[in-house]
């Protein structure tokens, strides 16, 4: 991570200089007796200098104000949770408590004024939230197959992603001056999903977009997107499948923080999906995706203050390990600023590979 600083002083990178400021800060020196070394040594598995003298990178992106502090040094210092797998415990919870979501696909209780809508081989459903979150307020979910969130095949996560577009035409359909969405996806309880059965959120709305776009739309460049490809692609940080980008970002939410650009919500999925896999195979088992549609992605095409903006743009994120008590967001994250373990170049080489 600290590559990132050497990057900065490089003539080609005005472009990630228009963008972010990075810096490379040393902490003040620790002073270590030689049962603190000792201590330190069995936690972070370093040399001692390395210890005594860390150093802080913060990227703080120059519109949204957002700043995260790197110290890969950080994630030295804790072991992986130990214990039973993770998509074992989704299946060991829904043995324990059962799954009200997995026992009927009826699903006819509560209805948009559109109906609800089926995959064509009738194992996903688009229906009513019906603790809206918004005026267009869905829920995805597939049937009893398609509980485990880390057991989704690459057909099931494709599939759910389908009927979501289907969905958004048929609440379009029905209140056409809803142009803004969001799809989203909280894994597991961790990223704060109240339902163990996996399942996608469509949120949709008129007067603007969701209050993170909005924001980006308003503080940003108009080709924000494109600009943030052009520089993570500089750092060699970003990988494609030919229609769909995607980057660890060096200025993320929390670890492990992807975004993806893309042609549509079924478009990218395979592509996601194997993201979301090399991560798992990595210990990803939480994590927050959500994909921002501009209103271009749903037929609106004279909005020009998205005129630039990708079809769709994802935000992949990883939300700590299921097994531990802690939660990844804390008082840093809320009122100071994001503190980083997981250097981008390292996820970047998972992807890559
Ligand atoms: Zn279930």
């Amino acid at each position: 991570m600290r590559e990132l600083t050497r990057y900065v002083d490089l003539p080609h990178c005005a472009e990630l200089r228009a963008l972010f400021d990075v810096s490379l800060t040393p902490a003040i020196e620790l002073q270590l007796s030689d049962a603190g070394w000792r201590d330190a040594s069995d936690a972070f598995g370093v040399g001692r200098e390395d210890v005594e003298r860390q150093f802080l990178v913060s990227v703080r992106d120059r519109h949204l104000g957002d700043e995260a502090i790197f110290n890969p040094l950080r994630a030295r210092r804790l072991k992986p949770p130990s214990g039973a797998a993770a998509a074992d415990l989704i299946d060991d919870e829904r043995a324990r408590n059962g799954c009200s979501w997995c026992q009927s696909q009826d699903m006819g209780d509560s209805l948009d004024a559109f109906g609800l809508v089926r995959s064509p081989d009738g194992r996903v459903v688009a229906r009513a939230n019906w603790a809206r979150s918004a005026p267009v307020s869905g829920l995805v979910h597939g049937n009893e197959s398609m509980h485990n969130m880390l057991r989704l095949s690459l057909a099931d996560f494709q599939t759910l992603f389908r009927t979501a577009e289907e969905y958004i035409r048929r609440s379009r359909h029905r209140a056409p001056d809803v142009h803004y969405f969001l799809c989203f996806m909280n894994g597991g309880h961790k990223s704060a999903a109240g339902v163990a059965h996996c399942h996608l959120q469509v949120l949709g709305q008129a007067l603007r977009h969701f209050a993170y776009a909005d924001v980006v739309r308003s503080r940003c460049p108009s080709d924000y997107w494109q600009r943030l490809q052009t520089i993570h692609t500089g750092l060699g940080l970003s990988i494609t499948d030919g229609t769909s980008v995607a980057w660890p970002s060096i200025c993320p939410a929390k670890e492990r923080d992807l975004v993806i650009v893309g042609p549509g919500l079924e478009a990218s999925s395979a592509f996601v999906f194997q993201l979301l896999q090399r991560l798992w195979d990595h210990g990803t088992n939480s994590f927050t995706l959500a994909a921002i549609l501009s209103p271009s992605s749903v037929g609106i095409s004279d909005d020009s203050a998205f005129r630039d903006w990708p079809p769709v743009v994802w935000r992949l994120v990883d939300r700590g390990d299921m097994r531990s008590a802690h939660g990844d967001i804390g008082a840093s994250e809320l009122f100071g600023s994001v503190i980083v373990s997981a250097d981008p170049w390292d996820v970047a080489r998972w992807l890559q590979d």
